[in-house]
């Protein structure tokens, strides 16, 4: 096995047995014409059926295998990847033929100008049952992430390799790498890619992986905006309900001064609940922040050259 890659492709695989060979032989043929060492990870995300066989049958040594126990999902298989690959340049792709090895000259001219390269499948080659709530996908994620790209979830990236480093992913987080790598302060840019059909296996993502993925966006929002301050999410709406609830008893302390009986009034229970519900809010904003404060890791990544 090679000592020092100079290119690390991660591929996650699920499923995929008619796939595997094709891959490798387009995959091989390119990254054997780039004369610099490689290597090629596939992640084995606890295929069912013959994928592991086939990953098996490859003989070279530039190949490594990662087999998982059982499902653990692209994120999960792709965060693996990023902590085994070794090499300065790290670059994931889909196992299922759809992504085309011959672009990753063009991710590579890329790296030179930024710290990660998205691809951005122009001409999908999907239903469009799936190809519609991904245009809304990505239209939501630019606009709550600021992040100026056409298509967050094309598995074919690249990055520089200490980015992968620096990325922690879980659930369908994979989804956002380019923001959450953008938050971090790096650079991100987008290249388009040829994209094929799907001949060989199923696609692994239907309606309910969307809705989690919708759900992440609100991890990933979060994570952006308020990570070093819950205080600021938590005890802004605790003020409110505090302060409409401070209000509201005014108002029937006014009623009061002027004998109006207010015992029974539903609005003295709103008031009691309101200014409650508040200072939990505030109390769980002020925890929060002294978990994020007392952790021992840095809120800064210096810069590498
Ligand atoms: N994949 C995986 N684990 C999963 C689901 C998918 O490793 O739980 C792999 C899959 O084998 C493929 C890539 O992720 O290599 C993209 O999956 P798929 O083609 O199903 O997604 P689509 O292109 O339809 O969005
Ligand atoms: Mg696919």
């Amino acid at each position: 096995m090679t000592d020092n890659p100079y290119i690390s492709v991660i591929i996650p695989v699920y499923n995929e047995e008619d796939n595997i060979t094709e891959l490798y032989g387009q995959l091989s043929s390119v990254l054997y014409s780039l004369n610099q060492p490689f290597e090629v990870l596939f992640i084995d995300d606890g295929s069912r059926d013959n994928t592991y066989n086939k990953l098996k049958e490859i003989k070279d040594d530039n190949v490594r295998i990662i087999r998982f126990q059982r499902n653990f999902g692209k994120a999960a298989a792709l965060s693996c990847g990023f902590k085994y690959a070794r090499s300065n340049i790290v670059i994931t792709m889909d196992g299922d033929l759809q992504d085309d090895p011959k672009e990753i000259a063009k991710f590579l001219e890329g790296l030179k100008e930024f710290d990660m390269v998205s691809g951005w499948k122009y001409r999908r080659k999907d239903p469009f049952t799936k190809t519609i709530p991904s245009k809304i996908f990505n239209i939501l994620t630019r606009v709550l992430t600021n992040v100026n790209i056409h298509d967050f979830n094309c598995g074919f990236k690249a990055y520089r390799g200490y980015v992968v480093k620096d990325i922690k992913l879980y659930g369908e987080l994979h989804r956002y790498i380019p923001a959450i790598a953008q938050w971090k302060g790096y650079t991100v840019g987008e290249i388009k890619v040829e994209h094929h059909p799907r001949v060989h296996g199923k696609s692994k993502y239907g309606a309910n992986r969307l809705l989690k993925g919708f759900l992440d966006l609100i991890t990933v929002k979060f994570l952006i905006t308020y990570i070093q301050r819950p205080l600021h999410l938590f005890g802004s709406i605790g003020v409110l309900l505090s302060g409409s609830g401070f209000l509201v008893g005014c108002y029937l302390i006014y009623l009061w001064f002027n004998e109006v009986k207010i015992g029974d009034r539903p609005l003295l229970n709103l008031s009691v609940l309101l200014i409650i519900t508040g200072i939990q809010l505030i109390a769980m904003g002020l925890i929060g922040e002294l978990f994020v404060n007392s952790k021992d890791n840095n809120n800064w990544i210096i810069k590498k050259e």
